[in-house]
């Protein structure tokens, strides 16, 4: 590396360190997070900018804050870069480094926040500073967001910012996380692009029966057997599978056999492809992507041992294709019960529709470009994820947005998704020297 370049490392480092310590656990109440005090860090970082920086809390403490640096042309687009500043909590039993230290060993920088998403806050904020500080005056305006309560649904930041301030907040393009993980392949590493997030909504069904004395259980209704009943059927159940071109465009670049390519994007054999297909992770990514899934995992009832249970409540966690709304994940639920949906209550779903982002736009081409000159011979793809990230509130608008980050191979993209909301998440600093990177020449590519 160049001095230049391990300096960009290193500052990032720094300040994605600072970030970790900052341990803005987002427990999902409003009163968690406190994520002002990030806001205070990346204020005091961005200081010496001399620009003017924004700062809005819909709840005490949770501060979100906003850096812009004004283009020269109105009529040129305007580029918001997003990062969160939440994290979610931890167990700290299964990490082999304390997950609040921000330690940097042997060029890995490790804590909670790592990699979803301090790494991207703060490399995005690293070359805000640069650019700010070389005079950069672009024709379209640059934003730099940092965003409280990511981590549980974006109530008292990204969902406030856009009700309540658009102004300050109102964009053409959005990048944010995640993707940007070198997939290896035999064209050149793939890097997959997040153009589309499933929708996620929160089921109950509750089974009732009639109580009874457990020494003599035959012919009673048992509330825990019927459940027991339900659960088989809701896991077994697959709605019809859904081919997206998102999906479609993914699978092409994998260079998989054609056969396997064929039956992928095939909806009426996607799902017998994935029924036996290794490695186990491509095929619970290739079935989320193809199929609106539902997983039983919490269920609550019954009193003691020897009564027999009245009411049983299981909660399913139902991940939507984007396009499905409440009414149909309903529909389904009735489908998977079949002559048992009458007996059992379905609570109306709660949760959020998916969102979608085309992605021939000309960000994807300068995205395109500046990848390829940082890493040779790589492809941006389109991809779409299970989890949910504030780039759905502006896709929702009608905002190209994407997630994006550019990482190094030193970690494998296989490991990366253990590493989000799990155990010893880290990211290394070539990753990071690697994003900050790209993101100052996005800006300079894109907003010239
Ligand atoms: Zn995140």
């Amino acid at each position: 590396m160049t001095l230049a370049a391990d300096k960009i490392a290193d500052e990032s480092a720094d300040l994605l360190a600072h970030l970790i310590r900052n341990a803005c656990v987002n427990d999902g109440t409003p009163e968690s997070g406190f994520e002002s005090r990030s806001a205070d860090v990346l204020a005091q970082y961005l200081g010496d900018t001399g620009l003017d920086l924004e700062r809005y809390a819909a709840q005490p403490g949770r501060e979100n804050l906003v850096a812009r640096i004004e283009g020269s042309d109105p009529t040129a687009p305007t580029l918001l870069l997003m990062g969160h500043t939440d994290v979610v909590p931890v167990n700290p039993d299964g990490w082999r480094r304390d997950p609040f230290a921000g330690e940097i060993i042997d060029g890995e920088v490790w804590g909670r926040g790592a990699v979803d998403m301090l790494n991207l806050t703060a490399t995005m904020a690293v070359a805000f500073r640069h650019l700010a500080l070389s005079g950069f005056r672009p024709r379209g305006t640059l934003i730099y967001l940092a965003v409280a309560d990511e981590e549980n649904l974006g109530t008292w930041g990204a969902e406030h910012l856009l009700t309540r301030e658009n102004e300050a907040v109102a964009a053409d393009y959005v990048v944010t996380e995640a993707g940007g993980f070198q997939m290896p392949n035999a064209k050149g590493p793939r890097l997959p692009v997040i153009v589309g997030e499933k929708g996620s909504y929160w089921c109950r069904i509750t089974v009732r029966g009639t109580p009874g004395h457990a020494s003599q259980p035959f012919r009673t209704d048992n509330a825990l057997v019927t459940a027991a009943e339900v659960v088989r059927r809701v896991a077994e159940y697959q709605p019809k599978a859904r081919i997206l071109d998102e999906w479609r465009r993914y699978v092409s670049e994998l260079e998989l056999a054609p056969e396997l390519e064929a039956a992928l994007v095939d909806p009426d054999r996607v799902l017998e492809a994935v029924r036996h297909l290794e490695p186990l992770g491509f095929a619970r990514l290739a079935h989320a992507c193809t199929h609106t899934t539902f997983s039983p995992n919490v269920v609550q009832g019954g009193s003691k041992i020897n009564v027999i249970p009245d009411r049983i409540a299981i909660d399913v966690d139902v991940r939507a294709l984007p396009g499905v709304a409440p009414l149909d994940v309903d529909a389904m639920l009735k489908e998977a019960l079949g002559d048992m949906a009458s007996r059992v209550e379905i609570e109306a779903p709660r949760g959020q529709e998916g969102s979608r982002t085309p992605f021939d736009t000309p960000l994807a081409d300068a995205l395109s470009r500046v990848t390829q000159a940082l890493v040779p011979g790589s492809k941006i793809i389109p991809r779409l994820t299970g989890g949910g990230t504030d780039a759905r509130y502006f896709r929702w608008k009608g905002v190209p947005s994407y997630g994006f980050a550019l990482h190094s191979r030193r970690i494998p993209y296989t490991e990366y998704p253990l590493m989000f909301h799990g155990n010893n998440e880290r990211v290394d600093t070539e990753t990071l020297r690697l994003s900050a990177t790209m993101w100052e020449a996005l800006c300079r590519d894109f907003l010239a």
